[in-house]
């Protein structure tokens, strides 16, 4: 299997092109190439001879689109096949005040949450940064003529911060002067809770905006619905998060599905309310989008509002996220649980 050439940071780009002998400015060129998701077609400022030479053990393109659902409120889910033959899902969401990319950053997930659809066959593999980085790249031109892509969220399939290496170098990728260039003020990474991790992106110098999948206040109760409670207590977390703060100054994002009878009640804003003391958060509060592997329900759209301001009574920020592209395949997973079902329907009709 050929490795995605847009794996590749400058260092990797440069020391490639010198391999191969040519001249080092080649590296520069061949990153604006990988920028606009060009083929090796259009590598036209490039000897020929060279870009067979690369066109034999690197990809150019190592995504494929296998399909697109397009919403009523203009958000785009795109499914992608790997050079491996995997399928992965990425979200366009354009908005007036500038156009997102939900990228995956793993086949599958091993998480467990029981409300999502991206774990439900467990975890296959981890994307590389490279993998990450093409749905991103794909995207754009895609859509060059609504603007392209100007921030990112890694809130589709995967953990993040359980594929830390790839996560990181691809920040780094997308966030380089000669790649997109797209700053980490406008790029939010999604994580279920790995403290030691959130410690340690900051220690590494991502200042990203840092969102953590709370959706329950106490233990006891957030480890019916996630299985990383098991292992970290929500204490740990909060003080992982403390401490992001203090080294990178970026407010954190406390996501909070709200499940009917289960977490919007004047009990949780209470326990909200005291383990978010000292904080410098923001909650955002995402009705749950009903997948078809549990049967937990959204709350009604006026206790969904009541809960948000009895949280902004209790002094907590907060605000209630509309879904874009809810009528499309709902939750991250589900167009891709669907067409893999449907994929595996049609073979065995052959
Ligand atoms: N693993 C990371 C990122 C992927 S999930 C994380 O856990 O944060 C991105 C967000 O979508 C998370 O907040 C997750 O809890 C949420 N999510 C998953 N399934 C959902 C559903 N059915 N309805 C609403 N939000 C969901």
């Amino acid at each position: 299997m050929k490795t995605p050439l847009c794996d590749l940071n400058m260092d990797e780009l440069t020391a490639l092109v010198i391999k191969y002998g040519q001249p080092k400015y080649r590296a520069k060129q061949i990153s604006h190439h990988i920028a606009a998701y060009d083929c090796f077609d259009e590598y036209t400022d490039l000897p020929k001879s060279f870009i067979a030479q690369l066109s034999e053990e690197y990809a150019d393109r190592p995504l494929k689109e296998i399909t697109r659902i397009t919403a009523s409120d203009g958000a785009v889910r795109y499914l992608f096949q790997t050079e491996g033959g995997d399928l992965i899902e990425s979200v366009y969401l354009p908005h007036d005040y500038g156009n997102s990319v939900c990228v995956s950053c793993q086949v599958g997930c091993g998480m467990g949450c029981v409300f999502c659809a991206s774990g439900k066959h467990g975890l296959l593999r981890n994307l590389s940064a490279g993998e990450i980085l093409a749905q991103v790249l794909y995207i754009a031109r895609d859509n060059k003529d609504k603007g392209g892509v100007n921030k990112i969220v890694m809130m589709g399939s995967g953990e993040p911060l359980a594929n830390y290496d790839n996560t990181i170098k691809f920040l780094r990728l997308v966030n380089c002067s000669d790649g997109l260039n797209i700053g980490m003020r406008s790029i939010s990474v999604s994580t279920c809770g790995l403290p030691d991790k959130i410690v340690r992106l900051a220690d590494d110098g991502i200042s990203c905006t840092l969102s953590l999948s709370l959706h329950a206040a106490t233990d006891d109760k957030r480890k019916t619905i996630m299985n990383i409670a098991h292992k970290y207590s929500v204490k740990q977390l909060i003080d992982a998060l403390k401490s992001y703060f203090d080294k990178t100054g970026r407010r954190v994002i406390l996501e909070y599905i709200l499940i009917d009878g289960f977490n919007d009640t004047k009990s949780d804003v209470a326990e909200l309310r005291d383990l978010l003391k000292g904080l410098c958060c923001h909650v955002n509060l995402i009705p749950l989008n009903p997948t078809d592997n549990c049967n937990l329900k959204p709350p009604a759209k006026k206790r969904a509002y009541a809960f948000c301001e009895m949280l902004k009574d209790a002094g907590i920020s907060a605000s209630v996220r509309r879904s874009m592209g809810s009528d499309v395949a709902g939750a991250c997973g589900q167009l891709k649980n669907r067409t893999a079902e449907e994929m595996a329907k049609s073979s065995k009709n052959k």
